[in-house]
């Protein structure tokens, strides 16, 4: 995901503290209507286009309190524009913009949210204390320094400049300036990239322990396995709609969620006949069916191949739901 954050800002936590507190003229829901939302941050109908480009087209997503969301999609899906949006960076062209009860512009509502992008442009001469201390000062509430230090794993690492630290090492410090304000609602894009499996085993645990007590966190991403460990509810956006919404057993039953693999003598153009068979090919040497239930098909294998063998069912996971979806609404 790329970054549009404005040129002024260092960081894109600077660039949220430095944005101009306007109200939007496109939030036109009263006081009162807010107040009702459960959400932590929402877009409702929001459109946004690029000239003839519609990166956003009409996207409804609700970011509960305590609950980590995943949003999904291709390169140029339309990841990027929706948390720009979100963060009141990006003027939508229609719709409805809500963070934190607030239009996302105001200095409180953003003063409540922490943000890790793929790219964070941060002064390379600044030692990581120093970031995490300019960082915190933007915020009313921050963690002490060795709370944040401990949380992100860089205790060792506060006396370095940030520009000499490795990549997986510079990832744990932006992670540590995205917490570093105690934040109601974390963005979060791709937030383990490039760090080693300990490490991001570390990161998801602290992520869920601030979902425990209560903090909402949108996280974008490709790496679906990520997905599939945090998440609470998934969206896949596709060419800037949402395709799919729901929990990530919702999303994988959406797929196709069995596979069946034998060896059988059967022919792939017999089993592909058979009602409730998504797709029969062969490979090496193995009958491999897609199919949304396995229990009948198998019975049928069984009956019709008395010398069937190596028979295995095994549930298709979020990544195969997510291509074909993908697929389908190209
Ligand atoms: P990626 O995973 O590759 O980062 P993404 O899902 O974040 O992709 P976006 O960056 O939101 O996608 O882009 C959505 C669409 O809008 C793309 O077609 C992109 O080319 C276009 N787009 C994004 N920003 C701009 C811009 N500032 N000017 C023109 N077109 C843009």
């Amino acid at each position: 995901m790329k970054s549009h954050w404005r040129e002024s800002a260092k960081n894109p936590v600077e660039a949220v503290a430095l944005a101009p507190d306007r109200p939007s003229c496109l939030s036109l829901r009263g006081v009162k209507d807010r107040a009702e939302s459960t959400y932590a941050a929402e877009l409702d109908g929001v459109v946004k286009r690029y000239g003839s480009n519609t990166a956003l087209d009409g996207v409804h997503l609700g970011i509960e309190a305590a609950k980590v969301t995943a949003l999904l999609g291709a390169n140029g899906a339309g990841k990027t524009t929706a948390v720009s949006v979100l963060l009141g960076l990006t003027a939508p062209d229609a719709g409805r913009v809500e963070l934190l009860g607030d239009v996302p512009q105001r200095l409180a509502a953003r003063r409540r949210i922490g943000v890790m992008l793929q790219s964070a442009a941060l002064p390379d001469t600044l030692r990581v204390r120093e970031l995490i201390e300019l960082t915190s000062s933007y915020y009313p509430r921050s963690l002490r320094l060795a709370e944040v230090a401990h949380l992100a794993g860089i205790g060792d690492l506060l006396g370095r400049r940030y520009g000499r630290l490795s990549g997986g090492q510079q990832r744990r410090v932006q992670f540590a300036l995205a917490i570093c304000g105690r934040p109601e609602l974390l963005f979060l894009d791709e937030p383990t990239t490039g760090l080693d499996v300990e490490a991001r085993e570390a990161v998801w645990a602290v992520i869920r322990a601030l979902v425990d007590e209560g903090c909402a966190v949108l996280l974008t991403t490709h790496y679906l396995e990520e997905a599939e460990a945090l998440a609470h509810r998934v969206a896949v956006l596709v060419r800037g709609r949402i395709v799919a919404e729901g929990t990530v057993d919702e999303i994988r039953a959406q797929g196709v969620s069995r596979r069946i693999r034998c060896v059988t003598q059967m022919t792939v153009e017999q089993v592909r006949a058979w009602p409730e068979v998504g797709s029969a090919t062969r490979q090496d040497g193995r009958l491999e069916i897609e199919t949304t239930v396995a229990e009948p098909i198998v019975r049928r294998l069984l009956d019709a191949d008395p010398r069937l063998a190596e028979l295995e069912v095994r549930r298709a996971g979020l990544a195969e739901a997510f291509v074909q979806m993908t697929r389908e609404s190209a």
